[in-house]
């Protein structure tokens, strides 16, 4: 049975109150609806991290992540935040190569590796992104595309290392956009990302969840999830909102 993931992306939004609200809103909603058989991961901006840390404790099924770690391991890179720091507060999750992060700060596929292993070196589980542009998707080599930013980051790993790590797959062109993959389009994606990671690391891609994201709302949630190689999703905009929040974890 592979874990079911529900990961907001706040990005760069919500001050200390809105940030605090939120979280309790999500906290009290999980409780009270009895959602327990997902696994929900919050991922506020780093100076959230305590504030969420201390609303969600005692929720067994909600976690701290982050949305990004250094690919360093300390000193001197101001204003950076690396995977130790992190998880000294409490964090256990950590999205990396998020398509904002590759484009706007040119992060490369080599840096990303980096990421990854001070991640799980600190016991952070990476949730690694991939995804194609509109470009890529129009010319239909997507899957090569995609493939090659799995095989680039993570296919120096162990096998033991490989098994704590989630994927994320996101169309850049489905990401605020308003305009999610079809159902179909998903599916295939989710399951040629499997195939390929089968081929690295054989039965251990069964057991490796696969996160859609991309304009992921309530209303096109239970469609898309319900696709078998679909486990959760990383959701950016509707987290912001606890109750779309909370009904797309439902
Ligand atoms: P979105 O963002 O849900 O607002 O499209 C998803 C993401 O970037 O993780």
């Amino acid at each position: 049975m592979r874990k079911k993931i529900v990961a907001g992306n706040w990005k760069m939004n919500g001050t200390q109150e809105e940030g605090q609200k939120l979280t309790s809103e999500i906290v009290n909603m999980v409780k009270d609806e009895r959602i327990s058989d997902v696994t929900v991961v919050l991922n506020p901006p780093f100076v959230h991290a305590s504030n969420v840390k201390k609303l969600i404790g005692g929720v067994d099924n909600i976690f701290l992540g982050g949305q990004n770690c250094s690919d360093k391991a300390s000193g001197a890179y101001t204003g950076e935040t690396s995977a130790s720091i992190l998880a000294s507060f409490g964090a256990t999750y950590v999205i990396i190569g998020h398509s904002e992060r590759r484009e706007y700060f040119a992060e490369s596929n080599a840096q990303l590796t980096e990421k990854v292993k001070l991640a799980l070196e600190n016991g952070l589980t990476p949730i690694f992104c991939c995804g194609e542009p509109l470009e890529i998707r129009e010319a239909g080599t997507h899957e090569e595309y995609v493939k090659d930013q799995l095989t680039e980051s993570l296919f120096g790993l162990s096998e033991a290392d490989f098994a704590k790590i989630v994927i994320a797959y996101e169309p850049i062109w489905a990401i605020g956009t308003g305009k999610t993959a079809s159902s179909d389009q998903a599916q295939e994606m989710h399951a040629a990302i499997r195939t390929h990671l089968a081929s690295k690391y054989g039965k251990v891609a069964d057991g490796t969840s696969i996160l859609y994201g991309g304009s992921c709302k309530p209303d096109n949630a239970p469609e898309i999830f319900s696709k078998p190689d679909v486990d959760g999703g990383l959701i950016g905009g509707a987290s912001l909102k606890s109750r779309d929040f909370v009904d797309i974890i439902k």
